[in-house]
């Protein structure tokens, strides 16, 4: 049976909203109902409208809402007094999960990593990496990309392109240089031989960086998916440099391009990678600094914080390994899953003369520019479907799926994504980017 999405027509009562709530909220301006559950794929609002959530919290939500392992895992753990905030203190959660993220994730990819367990934000996991790398290597220089994206904290901000983000900084955002990401200059133009090229002058005023920081699949950024050619010039870069290169994993990672870490397939091994978002499972907040053993050169506290012991989430975090890493199933079904998509994606931007973009189930269409995005996204959602804009305009229409869910799911939000491209198709745009 195909079950049809059921949106109510009614905006919610925002008053308590407009009083107390800062304007800086941004989601909820273009998704303006208020939910009260969730499960699976599926998101329900107050008034009995249901959604398809194909933003499944900007890919924190990998294997759905509220899932019954994950969500019994915890339970229990509440239920018997389990600790629920540790610090940095050793427990049985923390234990836990260690354990099996060496044996699930790290053994079987034959990766040594040491793990940090930083503030629980992705932000903290990419400012840790990036203290680390200046720590270790003596070096200010952060190398980063042009629609790169890696949180909010001054650090982090730094590496972030986005102008619209980088105003928020009040300060000069210093020490890093955002060079051309793979395909900038269209097809045609190696951005990693740019690189390597000023890298290797010592003319070209670009000083020697502790760390080249790099995401496969530019969430933020408009989904631009790194060949990986480019990645592995960018990693040969980074050792012939002295640099150590930084993955950021927030987003890619945990399994959304079909493989735990998005670099997997590339046959990369970075010094450091961040991880955070689906880290945990359930939505809880979870975040990690992987680094090469011999970069642990921290002292004792030197970078801390309060809720670094989340053992919630480290409870969730273990019973998701344990549930979908065990074997390659739910890798393999996320890649099909992940082809299906692209196939589906690719026919409809063929029909309406636009582009896609992307890598596994982490996909978009570019439709130009970012009020028809908008547009088709209030479509989408008037029909019963959450999807979100991407890229440096917002041209980008982006689909993060859960990626538990059943191929009739993902092509019923399918359809009612390209029945909105067909309505805003025709629709005028008095101020449209050139
Ligand atoms: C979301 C994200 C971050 C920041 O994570 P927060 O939890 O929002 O601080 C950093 N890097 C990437 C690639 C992200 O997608």
């Amino acid at each position: 049976m195909t079950l049809t999405p059921n949106p109510s027509r009614q905006r919610p009562n925002t008053d308590i909203y407009d009083r107390r709530e800062s304007q800086v909220r941004s989601y909820c301006n273009s998704l303006p109902r208020q939910f009260t559950h969730a499960h699976g794929v599926w998101m329900y609002d107050d008034r009995g409208g249901r959604y398809l959530d194909f933003l499944a919290g900007c890919s924190s939500l990998n294997y759905g809402h509220n899932h019954l392992v994950l969500k019994q895992a915890l339970v229990d753990y509440i239920a018997r007094d389990g600790i629920t905030l540790g610090l940095d203190l050793f427990t049985e959660a923390k234990a836990e999960f260690l354990q099996a993220f060496e044996d699930i994730i790290l053994k079987p990819r034959q990766l040594d990593y040491t793990v940090m367990f930083t503030g629980p934000t992705g932000t903290n996991a990419v400012e840790a990496a990036l203290k680390l790398a200046r720590k270790v290597t003596g070096r200010r220089q952060i190398i980063a990309f042009t629609n790169g994206f890696h949180g909010m904290t001054l650090g982090a901000l730094a590496c972030t392109g986005n102008e619209g983000k980088r105003m928020g900084a009040g300060v000069p955002l210093a020490d890093v240089s955002h060079e051309a990401f793979d395909g900038y200059f269209g097809p045609d133009v190696d951005t990693a031989a740019q690189l390597e090229r000023r890298l290797a002058d010592s003319a070209s005023g670009l000083d020697a960086p502790a760390a080249i920081l790099v995401e496969t699949v530019q969430g933020e950024g408009g989904l631009n998916a790194a060949s990986f050619g480019w990645l592995r010039q960018i990693a040969e870069i980074a050792t012939r440099h002295n640099a150590l290169l930084i993955v950021d994993d927030i987003q890619a990672g945990c399994g959304r391009t079909g493989h735990f870490f998005s670099f997997e397939p590339a046959g990369i091994t970075p010094d450091i990678v961040t991880l955070a978002k689906s880290l945990s499972g359930l939505g809880l907040p979870m975040a990690l600094t992987l680094f090469r053993p011999e970069l642990d050169q921290w002292k004792s506290g030197e970078h801390n914080g309060t809720f670094r012991g989340n053992n919630h989430a480290f409870v969730t975090a273990a019973a998701a390994l344990r549930h979908f890493w065990q074997d390659d199933q739910f890798a393999a079904t996320a890649s099909r899953r992940g082809e299906l998509l692209a196939a589906r994606l690719e026919h409809m931007a063929k029909q309406h003369g636009f582009t896609t973009c992307g890598r596994g189930m982490m996909r978009g269409i570019n439709v130009g520019f970012g009020a028809r995005a908008e547009m088709i996204v209030r479509a989408c959602f008037h029909d019963g479907l959450i999807v979100e804009t991407s890229g440096a305009d917002g041209e980008v229409v982006k689909i993060l799926a859960p990626l538990i869910i059943t191929e009739n799911e993902l092509m019923q939000g399918l359809d009612i994504l390209e029945k909105a491209l067909v309505a805003v198709k025709s629709a005028t745009f008095p101020i449209a980017a050139e």
